[in-house]
Formats: structure tokens, sequence, C-alpha cells
């Protein structure tokens, strides 16, 4: 019998009354472990007036207050990284090494959230004219909502919820349908951290979610993470109906190798960052431009490596790589595949015929090479394990190409020439460079977000960008004059 898994309302297990679900599968096995309630719109329109009284009240408690919960949230969320490690690699299916630092990555947020009294102190001006003093203050928006992707099913949550608690909003969640149960201990361990009830919601859903929270007149503001064709809907959709909105989408993120790199350096890291997580990674590298003449040996380096990586369940402790999210995104990767090679791309590691265990979702780690900038295993999203190489003769012309692709999430350069490194920070037309790093996420005091149809909207997510995005300023000019010396004066007001 699968379990069900509900909503989070006014602190607690909500059960839906939509009469629609959808599966959650363990994609280690193939089977389907619970039915999802999928919340209606009247559903989420209940779930929002419970946190907009909660965003009344909640707005009133004091910075210490609030840094009070966060640590003690911060503290639980520590002590069940292994809980919620487990939850994540049975419905999402990553290893349980990857699914605990996805969980520490999060938890980096909920630190930097520890100090809100510092990060949303004001400015003040004495004196800014006679007898007059300005200063600025930043104040909470009341409900906010964020909707989430499956890959990163507990630290996308918390790159949002933690700083948008913490500026005094209550946040609504609408988690991935596809992992939704991380959401759930999340929701528990705020509620034992002492947050008020109300404050963190969780409404399960589809777009029909989705849609309800993007035009109710009750939400401020969305923070989205998923795929470009949905960021840009959610963000024309979200703003067209007078809200704040951030949207994160997809990726295509390139790793460009100069001739002068280690090698083995740089083929260690591409083998990492392609394959990790199954390539489910919005910050994987999926691109590998090989400059001046290294390519043969760079697919020869990268093409040894992979017969080694484990594949198996996330849950066994031998596993290096787990299965994809569902079959049918198994299915989609393999047709990309087949359509490269159809297209005249080289499959030098063929994960089709790799060794993968037959139950389940699994897909071996694939390299093409001879891939050109027309075929779709470029020019689309995959998000499974799939590495293509391409060549280019210069480092002019490989930066040309990064700049040329629609996707500017992540990108990396691979070189021992630290003057070619700073050129390529200049150069790139890309949110996040990596310098011999090959996933470059900031950590949570800087910003993560990419450029063009990688993110919608002008602000990144979390760190200092999060907590702006999350508050909106007042600036307050102030006097006591002397009532004796009051007159009428029609003139514009001047600060002279
Ligand atoms: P997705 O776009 O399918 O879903 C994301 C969210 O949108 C989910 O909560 C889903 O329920 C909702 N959604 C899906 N279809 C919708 C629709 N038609 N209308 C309204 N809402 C809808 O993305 P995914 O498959 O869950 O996640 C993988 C994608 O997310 C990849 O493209 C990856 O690159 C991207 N991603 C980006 C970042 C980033 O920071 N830029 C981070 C993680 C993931």
């Amino acid at each position: 019998m699968a379990t069900q898994i509900s909503h989070w309302i006014d602190g607690q297990l909500v059960s839906g009354t939509s009469g629609r679900t959808s599966p959650v599968y363990d994609p280690a096995t193939g089977l389907q472990t619970a039915d999802l309630d999928l919340a209606s719109a009247d559903e989420v329109d209940r779930a929002v007036a419970s946190a907009k009284a909660a965003a009344r009240e909640w707005r009133s408690a004091s910075l210490s207050r609030r840094s009070t919960v966060l640590f003690a949230f911060r503290e639980l969320v520590h002590a069940n990284t292994d809980e919620l490690a487990k939850i994540i690699t049975a419905e999402h299916g990553k290893v349980l090494s990857d699914a605990a630092a996805e969980v520490g990555r999060g938890l980096e947020n909920v630190e930097y959230a520890c100090g809100i009294s510092e990060l949303t102190k004001g400015g003040f001006s004495e004196q800014a004219s006679n007898g007059i003093d300005v200063y600025s203050i930043r104040q909470p928006l009341g409900v906010v909502a964020g909707i989430t992707p499956f890959n990163f099913p507990a630290m996308v949550p918390l790159w949002m919820a933690a700083n948008a608690i913490a500026c005094g909003n209550a946040f609504v969640l609408k988690p991935s349908e596809k992992d939704p149960s991380a959401s759930l201990l999340l929701a528990q361990l705020w509620k034992r951290a002492g947050l008020p009830d109300g404050v963190f919601t969780v409404v399960q859903g589809d777009k029909e979610a989705v849609d309800a929270l993007l035009t109710h007149s009750d939400v401020a503001a969305l923070s989205f993470v998923g795929s470009t064709p949905i960021a840009r809907y959610v963000y024309e959709t979200g703003t067209k109906n007078g809200k704040r909105v951030q949207a994160l989408g997809g990726a295509k993120n390139h790793m460009l190798v100069l001739p002068d790199a280690d090698l083995d350096l740089a083929a260690d890291a591409a083998v990492s960052a392609a394959y990790g997580a199954a390539g489910e990674r919005c910050m994987a590298i999926s691109v590998a431009v090989a400059v001046g003449g290294i390519g043969d040996r760079l697919v020869e380096a990268i093409a040894a490596r992979l017969p080694k990586l484990r594949v198996g369940a996330g849950a066994d402790p031998d596993s290096e790589m787990g299965p994809l999210i569902t079959g049918a995104h198994r299915d989609k990767v393999a047709g990309y595949i087949a359509a490269g090679e159809q297209s005249g791309a080289k499959v030098v590691v063929d994960g089709r015929a790799g060794a993968v265990p037959s139950e389940g979702f699994f897909l071996g780690p694939t390299l093409l090479d001879g891939v050109t900038t027309d075929m779709s295993v470029y020019t689309d999203e995959i998000f499974g394990p799939v590495l293509a190489v391409l060549r280019a003769e210069t480092y002019d012309e490989a930066v040309e190409l990064i700049n040329a692709n629609p996707f500017a999430n992540g990108t990396a350069i691979f070189t021992r020439d630290g003057g070619a490194a700073r050129q390529f920070q200049f150069d790139v037309e890309v949110g996040m460079v990596g310098i011999n790093v090959p996933i470059p996420t900031p950590v949570a005091y800087y910003s993560f977000g990419g450029w063009k149809a990688s993110l919608f909207g002008d602000t990144h997510m979390y760190g200092p960008e999060g907590v702006n995005f999350y508050t909106r300023g007042k600036v307050v000019t102030s006097r006591w004059p002397d009532p004796a010396t009051s007159q009428i004066d029609l003139g514009f007001p001047t600060m002279r």
C-alpha cells in the first residue's frame, strides 16, 4: 500500500481534498512508494489565508526572537541531516553522501540568516538638513512563496525559506511533486525550533497550485527554481499579477580546458561535475570545450575514468552515481544520446549499454565526442549523465561559443595561466564562474544566479540579494521642531 503525502498548513499535516493525486517513486527500484495529494486552488487559498494571518504576527517578532528560532532550526537540521538525506535518496535517487552534502549547503543559508539583525540594518544620516534626520529601514513583504525543482528537495527550499522567514515574512513552499517528503520534515523542524504555526507552509501540487499562487492577491513575491520554459512562464505570469518574481531556469554549463591545463586534474573535475547526481544538477558540467589540439587526450582521459564509476542504488554506500528521477526522464536522456549519434557525434562511452542495475531508472555515464553546436545534445539541456566534448582552435573561439549559448548559469576554466583565467572571468557572459573549480556554486554570503535564459528577473537567489528580495525599503525623514517656529511655507522642501 502506497503511503499518502499531504500538505502542511497552520503547523500540522492536512490531508488533501481535491481528489487529485500523483505517484511518487523510488527511482532505485522503479516502484511507486507513495501517493501525493495535489492541491486545488481552494486549498492553496486556505494555506495562504493561514500564512497571511501568521505573517501579521511574525513581522512584529523582534530580531533577536527571529535569530533564536533560526539558530534552533540550524541545530535541528544539522542533527537531522542523516534523516533528511535518507528521505532525499529514497525519492530522488542521489547517493546518500550527496544528499547529506545538499543538506549541508542548504544549512549554510540558515547560518547566514541567523545574522538577520546585522543583515537588515538600515542607514542613518543625522542633520540631512537643519534639524532633519533621514534613515532607511527594510520591512518584510508579507506572504511570499517558493516553487522548487526535484533535483534539490532540501537545499533549494532552504535557499529561500531561511532568508524569507528571517526577514519577517510567512513562506509558502510548493515543492516538486516528484520528491515532496523532505519539505514535510523541514516543516516539523521549523515547528520544533519554535517558529509560530503558519509561518512555514507546504502546499503539495502541480501546475494548478502554482497558478493559484501566481494569481493570488495575498502573495507578494515568488521565488522559482526549475526549467527555463516554466521559469519564463512563472516570471511573466507573476509579474503580470503585480508580484515581485525571481525565476531561475535551466543550464548548459561549459568547462573550457586550455592547452596548458593539467589534463588529469581537468578530467577528474569533468567526470565529477558531469556525472555527480547523475548529471541532475543545475551546475553540472554538460559540455567540455577542449582548446588547441588537446581534445583527443582529454577525451581519452575522461573515457578511461568512466568504467570505474560505481552506478547503483543511492542508499548503497558503495554507489557513486544513482538513477535518474523517473523512467520517462531516463528514456528522454537515452533519446538524446541516440539523436546525437544519428547526427554524427561519436559515442565514446555509451551509458545505454553500461553495467547498471536492471531495476529502477538507471542510465550509465555517457561521453560524446565530435559534438557540434547544431546538434540537440548541444542545444538542449539534457539533465542527465551525458558529457559532450567540443573542440575549439583558440581561446577566443571557445569564449565566443560559450557566449553564444542562450543558457548562462555556470561555467569553468581549467588552466595554469592566471592571466588567461582573469581574462576569462572578464570576457565570459555567465553568472557564476569557476577557475579550476568545476561547480562554482557561491557560498551563502554571496548570491546565486545565472544570466540570460538561466534567470528571469534581476535578483539572484539567497545571500544579500535574497535579503533584498524578501524586504522592501522605506526611508523616513524626521524632525522635532519647536512648535513656536512653525509657519506655512508653500515652497518645495529643499535640503539646504
Ligand atoms: P520543472 O521546471 O519541471 O519544475 C519546477 C517546478 O515547477 C516544480 O515545482 C513543478 O511542480 C513546477 N511546474 C512544472 N511544470 C509546471 C507548469 N507547466 N506550470 C507551473 N508550474 C510547473 O523543473 P524540474 O524538472 O523539477 O527541475 C529540473 C530543472 O530545474 C532543470 O532545468 C534545472 O536546470 C533547473 N534548476 C535550475 C537551478 C538554478 O539555480 N538555475 C537549480 C536547480 C534546478
